[in-house]
């Protein structure tokens, strides 16, 4: 399924904005609601990849449940109108107001990060005369060999419990009286397109499982988190991500206690594919090396290059050119890491055409920022 840019009224939007190709993400939905069908599995949407509240609305018609990791993030939720009990609420910095807002929604569960932030839940908890559901967030010390910046499960991470310390966060957990501990929660990192590491985290709880088993404790949800990948190089050739065969991965490693719920957080694959940053040709500078396209988006607008050095395909929506000439394409913002890419490949490129950012759909527009006093861009859908 390609995304088909609506030229014509591309030509009398201001630019830069986000276009959303509200097909592709139902297709994407529908498709990933069909490889859970029957099977105990709960996908919770991660706000922080895309907090469009029109996105928000069509994840909320699909009926996923909702992660969020920080109180603005459930805000959003609740205003999309997500209820309490879909939510689940991540991050290490948790502030006593952004917990006050969860215990007092009801949450379906606190992801707990360490022993400390676990007294602050149980006490503020215990102030609103509430028993709030905690899942505590472990570490489980697995490489996901993605970028430095996104891998989250080794255990010199900031992210989680280590393992030398889960026995005795769980025997604090279940003595506290305002906490219920439901679940164990895991993330080891984002844009993973290999399942081997999944499979480790599949065996790791295995592992982990049986030694609570033998202790007696039980859960009653396990959360793996997020962090299926999106093909970046390949936006039309691939643009909904392989779900069977990350779910297959689970089907297949992860031993389910009877009645357990597992649950998943993902981000990126869903929202990933269905948006692309516009940006107008400002100019194009022939240098004595390089040829080079200013267009009117900047790192402002989308940072992922300027940021983790990711690359978007970039594509000329509107020259009918035949001949191709290697490009890099800049913006306007004064720092030399606002560059888009280099020895892009397109046909021969003028001041006005329009230029397609693809796979911008997730940690795109949420990412963006006023640097330079700019204005934040402003977003259009396939279906207005
Ligand atoms: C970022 C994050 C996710 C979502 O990651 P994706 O790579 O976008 O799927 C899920 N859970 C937690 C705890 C996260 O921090």
């Amino acid at each position: 399924m390609k995304t088909i840019f609506p030229i014509n009224i591309f030509k009398h939007c201001a630019t830069p904005f986000y276009y959303y190709d509200i097909d592709l993400l139902r297709a994407t939905l529908q498709e990933l609601k069909s490889c859970i069908k029957g099977v105990p599995y709960k996908v919770h949407y991660a706000v922080k990849a895309n907090a469009n509240p029109r996105i928000l609305h069509e994840i909320k018609e699909a009926g996923l449940s909702i992660d969020c990791v920080s109180g603005g993030e459930i805000v959003a939720a609740l205003a999309a109108g997500f209820k309490g009990d879909a939510i689940a609420f991540a991050g290490v910095g948790k502030t006593d107001h952004e917990i006050g807002l969860g215990v007092n929604h009801d949450i379906f569960c606190f992801n707990v990060e360490s022993l400390p932030e676990l007294e602050v839940i149980n006490e503020i908890a215990a102030t609103k005369g509430k028993v709030a559901n905690i899942a505590l967030r472990v570490n489980p010390n697995i490489d996901a060999h993605t970028h430095e910046y996104i891998t989250t499960g080794l255990s010199e991470n900031k992210f989680g419990i280590n393992l030398e310390q889960l026995d005795k966060a769980v025997d604090k957990a279940m003595s506290m009286p305002d906490v219920n501990l439901i679940g164990l929660h895991f993330h080891i990192g984002s844009q993973l397109l290999d399942f081997k590491p999944y499979e480790m985290l599949c065996n790791r709880i295995n592992e982990l499982q049986d030694h609570f088993d033998a202790r007696g404790i039980s859960f009653k949800i396990i959360n793996v988190g997020g962090g299926l990948g999106i093909d970046y190089d390949d936006p039309d050739g691939n643009p909904i991500p392989d779900f069977k065969g990350y779910f297959d991965t689970f089907k297949q490693h992860l031993k389910l206690r009877p009645g357990q719920e597992l649950h998943f957080e993902l981000g990126r694959s869903i929202v990933g594919q269905c948006g692309s940053l516009i940006a107008r040709v400002l100019y194009v500078k022939n240098g004595t090396k390089r040829n080079f396209i200013i267009v009117d988006a900047g790192m402002t607008d989308l940072i992922r290059p300027a940021l983790y050095q990711a690359h978007h395909v970039a594509e000329n929506i509107t020259s009918t050119s035949t001949e191709t000439e290697l490009y890099d394409i800049v913006g306007p913002i004064c720092e030399s890491s606002d560059k888009f890419a280099s020895d892009e490949k397109l046909p021969s490129t003028h001041r006005g055409d329009l230029i397609a950012l693809r796979s911008a759909g997730a940690y795109g527009e949420v990412m963006a920022m006023q640097y330079n006093c700019r204005n934040l861009p402003k977003s259009h859908f396939s279906h207005d």
